[in-house]
């Protein structure tokens, strides 16, 4: 009981919110019934296994009162209620851990839009955009005591008793001098329409006989007649409605009631399925990620109802983990209201389910992929990388999911370097001769376009990926190959290439025996095997993934994370038709002893590490090999 300050961040957000919002005033209401309706489905859900909570108010209800004299709007439900602590709680601070991201994010005016307001919880005070004073009364389902929440959205707010004779919540606005049409029934009816009329339970509009528009037929001198109702929205499951009748408008409205996002999505489906299992599924694919993505707290999953009636609003057993960036709705007819996380997992009707829901959302993937490609960058931009998991993890998926993945590449042309390219592209225009789809690994396109590893491949004229996702290497592995072509590490040490001079290298390589035979001693412990070439034409020399090897680029992500890598373990290269490589041949042929060799030998393992952008092991002792050799070269 008494006065209460807000958190700080709740001051911040309320002046955010009236300073970035002042022309979307209007989105208050949608916020304040988005409010109740969620309030009535978690009633209806607790009633499910506690009935009794429904005694006394059995109705499930949203109601817009207007007390014109007072110029109050009241927003009404009979949904769960709050007790005295959830209303300290629930509207006294900003609970989401993104709060600070979202008052950095719009303090730094990059946006000041309503487009990322939603994302962050703070709907109940776009309530101050058209009133300077709020009383929330509030009886939390299953107590029978009621508490007033009262504040002008200053510094404070207070919470007394009060009364309420049944469970739910009333929002009183009183609205600002200039904001007085908002009393207006027409414009109260319009703005239900437009924005909330997805909204599953009615929600009416309650008038007073005096209160009736103009054109009302009521005869307004009776007075004391009682209020009229009329329910404004249409009330109905919106996914329930034969597609023919829904706009699109109402499809977006629903769209960012359910996900907070206040962009338009790229493309949305909606099915029924009959047969065995009946269930509608209502799915949006959004064009950015949320800013709270890569939040593992954050659950992220898909609403499930159970004929009308919602039952989880995060159920990640719907679509898989690679998905979950799709937004949506499933609506059963089959599986049972009181359905646990447990059950589920058991859940045979949940199986089939799923497997149907993925496929529609790979067929919606692919819908946008031909039809909008411009659409398509930005979902591949977005997210790609959750996508691309599929192909490590889900073998029955990763062939569709392939033809969806999107990659850098050597074929784009000057000047569209971010342009990227289809496995089908790819395939579509190998060269004779060539068996493999090729892709190199690494931190960044620009290191990986001048890597010695594709040298070869370009003299030939071969396509190459160019991966750069931590991702990549996994899901390139998992898919393993695409229309009947192998992928191809050409970092591997195994890769071999149709080789039209296979003599000729033969006998270069017997040549390079004494230096293979040197260098291996040299460098014991640094790599596991050296080498002669084939994929070499300017430099000297590469490092190559040899067995369990893992690529340098993860080597450093995984060591910066913490965690223990194991070195040494890739094989050191060398190109025998270098004349660097051809002069340390001859020198170890005449003696292999000579502590030059050593040094120089030393020096080409330094710089494949450097080229890969590894971390060298002796940093000194590279500097001091160089600074010799610059020595000898200018004296
Ligand atoms: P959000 O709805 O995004 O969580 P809000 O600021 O709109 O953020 O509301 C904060 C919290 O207050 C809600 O999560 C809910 O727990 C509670 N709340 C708001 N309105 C109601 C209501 N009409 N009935 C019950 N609880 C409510």
């Amino acid at each position: 009981m008494g006065t209460h300050a807000f958190q700080a961040e709740v001051g911040r957000v309320l002046s955010l919110v009236i300073n970035s919002l002042y022309s979307n005033k209007e989105i208050f209401l949608r916020e304040l019934v988005s409010n109740a309706s969620d309030a009535l489905d978690k009633l209806r859900f607790r009633a499910l296994t506690e009935p009794a909570l429904l005694e006394g108010e059995p109705e499930l209800v949203v109601r817009l009162r207007v007390e014109r004299d007072a110029k109050v709007l009241v927003i009404e439900d009979t949904g769960i209620g709050m007790t005295e602590a959830e209303l300290v709680e629930n509207l006294g601070t900003v609970a989401r851990s993104g709060s600070a991201a979202f008052i950095e994010k719009l303090e730094a005016g990059a946006k000041k839009d309503v487009s990322i307001i939603g994302q962050f919880g703070v709907g109940f005070y776009s309530a101050y955009l058209v009133a300077d004073r709020v009383e929330v009364v509030s009886r939390a389902a299953g107590t029978d005591k009621a508490w007033k929440w009262t504040s002008s959205g200053r510094d404070t707010f207070e919470v007394e008793p009060a009364d309420r004779a049944t469970r739910g919540t009333e929002v009183r606005l009183f609205l600002k001098d200039e904001h007085a049409e908002m009393l207006e029934a027409w414009r109260l009816r319009d703005l239900v329409r437009r924005y909330s009329d997805y909204v599953a339970y009615p929600i009416e509009l309650e008038a007073s006989p005096a209160d009736q528009d103009a054109a009302g037929e009521s005869a307004a001198a009776e007075g004391a007649e009682p209020p009229k109702r009329e329910t404004i929205n249409r009330g109905r499951a919106l996914w329930q409605r034969p597609k023919s009748e829904i706009t699109d408008e109402q499809y977006e409205e629903l769209y960012k009631h359910l996900t907070h996002d206040w962009e338009p999505p790229v493309a949305r489906t909606h099915f029924r399925v009959e047969g065995t299992q009946e269930f509608v599924g209502l799915f949006w694919i959004p064009k950015n990620p949320p800013f709270d993505l890569d939040d593992p707290r954050k659950q992220r999953g898909v609403r499930l109802f159970v004929k009308r009636v919602l039952v989880m609003e995060d159920c990640e057993a719907i679509l898989p983990q690679w998905l979950r960036f799709v937004r949506g709705l499933v609506d059963s007819d089959d599986l049972p209201l009181n359905v646990s996380r447990e059950l589920l997992q058991e859940s045979a009707t949940l199986r089939t389910i799923k497997k149907q829901v993925t496929k529609r959302a790979l067929d919606l993937l692919d819908e946008v992929a031909t039809d909008k490609p411009e659409d398509y960058k930005a979902v591949w931009a977005s997210f790609g990388r959750i996508l691309k998991e599929g192909l490590a993890v889900d073998p029955e998926w990763k062939e569709r999911v392939a033809k969806l993945t999107r990659w850098p590449s050597t074929h784009a042309a000057e000047g569209a370097a971010d342009e990227l390219v289809s496995l089908d592209d790819y395939v579509g225009r190998m060269k004779d001769g060539q068996e493999a789809i090729y892709y190199v690994t690494g931190e960044s396109r620009g290191a990986l376009e001048g890597s010695p590893h594709l040298e070869a491949l370009r003299a030939r004229g071969f396509e190459v990926l160019l991966m750069t996702d931590a991702v990549d290497t996994w899901a390139a592995e998992g898919l393993g190959e695409h229309a009947g072509k192998k992928l191809v590490n050409a970092m591997r040490a195994e890769v071999k290439l149709p080789d039209d001079e296979e003599a000729k290298t033969k006998e270069a390589a017997k040549e390079l025996e004494p230096l293979v035979a040197a260098a291996k001693k040299v460098l014991e412990g640094k790599v596991r095997e050296v080498a002669v070439s084939s994929r070499l034409r300017e430099s000297p020399a590469c490092l190559v993934l040899a067995g369990a090897a893992m690529p340098a680029h993860l080597e450093k992500l995984l060591a910066r994370s913490g965690k223990e890598v194991p070195k040494g373990q890739r094989n050191l290269e060398l190109n025998p038709t270098h004349p660097a490589v051809k002069a340390l041949a001859t020198l170890a042929a005449k003696d292999a002893a000579d502590p030059k060799l050593a040094d120089w030998v030393t020096l080409l393992y330094e710089q494949s590490l450097v080229s890969e952008g590894s971390p060298l092991d002796d940093p000194n002792g590279f500097a001091r090999r160089v600074t010799a050799l610059l020595v000898h070269a200018v004296s």
